[in-house]
């Protein structure tokens, strides 16, 4: 045995990670207060080969999502074919598989709610997701899985730069749709949950045949640590969400392969912000983003995402959209500034 690690949370991170610790010889417990997985989410991971080869180990992809539209304030302004870029999974059987997948490499999984703190030998980790953090940094969304008339590959993002924040509507296979909603300036759930409805209404003319409804935070404000006080932190414990776009599951599995990895080698702190460089890297932007449409207001930040390149909208949601490729799009489409400055 290699040494001990005590997980706090088994999400997406918490499972990955003790999945990975325990198959490299690690002693590991795993806390969780909720015994079967079951959080809201709009369901979508973004495909690389990481999280394609986990997927697959869990049997959790449903369908993927290959065209892309994107509107602001209800206005179409990009419509993309990508290609299967994204996989729409059973995000419940994910974790849940992760979790026995973690259980039968030995990792002892219990139920029950902690507070990190760093002992005086083994590993602790954060892995609680949006819940390690004060509320205030998040932004309440909430998603329905609805059955509907809807393409089994289209994919559906609406911007409301008023409310500061998305709709969303996404295949989830076999007549199904995952939608949601989620604004900085809407904090009430009931009047989310109405909003989304009459969204929907408004989008196909037909009310939606809800079969299940929930809500949860993503902490789009929540500081970036990867470490503190001695406890490492994984997932949106750590702070890994991208704030245009409230992207997470990708990052998650990402930092536990990174911290796995980090931890194996002894390279410790160092070596496991080394391993996530590109990641903090597009969250810092998402978190800039986000400052500049708040600055902006919504008329101006309107205008400057209707004058977005396909281009722009391709790396979006590719989740390949970093300082440099930004700043290439930017160079490429200079008449993009002029209207705004
Ligand atoms: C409605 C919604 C839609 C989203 N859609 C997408 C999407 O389509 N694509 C995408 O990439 N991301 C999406 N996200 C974000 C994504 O769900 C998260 O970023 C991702 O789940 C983070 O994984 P995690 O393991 O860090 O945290 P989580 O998955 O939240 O897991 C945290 C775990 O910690 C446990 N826990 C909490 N408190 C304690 C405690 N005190 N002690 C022990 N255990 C505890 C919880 O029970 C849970 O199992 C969405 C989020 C929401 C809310």
């Amino acid at each position: 045995m290699k040494g001990d690690i005590l997980i706090h949370g088994l999400g997406v991170a918490g499972a990955t990670l003790a999945y990975l610790t325990s198959k490299l010889g690690f002693r590991v417990v795993g806390l969780d207060v909720a015994p079967y997985y079951r959080k809201a989410c709009g369901d979508v991971v973004t495909l690389r080969s990481y999280t394609w080869e986990l997927l697959r180990a869990t049997g959790s992809i449903l369908t993927f999502a290959r065209r892309f539209e994107v509107r602001v304030g209800g206005v179409e302004v990009a419509y993309l074919n990508l290609g299967p870029v994204w996989a729409v999974v059973d995000k419940p059987k994910l974790v849940n598989t992760l979790r026995s997948m973690a259980e039968a490499e030995g990792a002892k999984i219990v139920k029950g709610k902690g507070a990190p703190e760093a002992g005086s030998d083994g590993v602790v980790v954060d892995a609680r997701g949006p819940y390690a953090h004060n509320l205030n940094e998040s932004v309440l969304t909430v998603r329905f899985i609805a059955k509907a008339r809807w393409d089994d590959d289209s994919a559906l993002i609406d911007f409301d730069p008023a409310n500061l924040g998305l709709y969303w509507v996404f295949p989830l296979g076999d007549g199904r749709i995952n939608m949601g909603a989620g604004f900085k300036k809407v904090e009430d759930g009931g009047l989310l949950k109405a909003l989304t409805l009459k969204y929907y209404r408004r989008l196909t003319g037909e009310n939606a045949q809800v079969l299940d409804v929930r809500g949860a935070p993503v902490a789009v404000e929540a500081p970036v640590k990867l470490v503190e006080d001695g406890v490492y932190k994984v997932g949106e414990a750590a702070g890994l969400v991208n704030s245009t776009s409230g992207e997470g599951n990708r990052y998650a599995i990402h930092s536990a392969i990174a911290l796995a990895r980090a931890i194996s080698k002894g390279r410790g702190v160092k070596g496991y912000k080394e391993l996530l460089q590109g990641v903090l890297d597009e969250i810092t932007l998402s978190r800039l983003l986000l400052k500049l449409v708040e600055k902006l207001g919504p008329k101006t930040s309107t205008k400057l995402l209707e004058s977005l390149p396909q281009e722009f909208w391709a790396y979006y949601f590719k989740g390949r959209l970093t300082r440099r490729t930004l700043l290439r799009v930017l160079r490429s489409n200079l008449n993009i500034l002029l209207p705004t400055v």
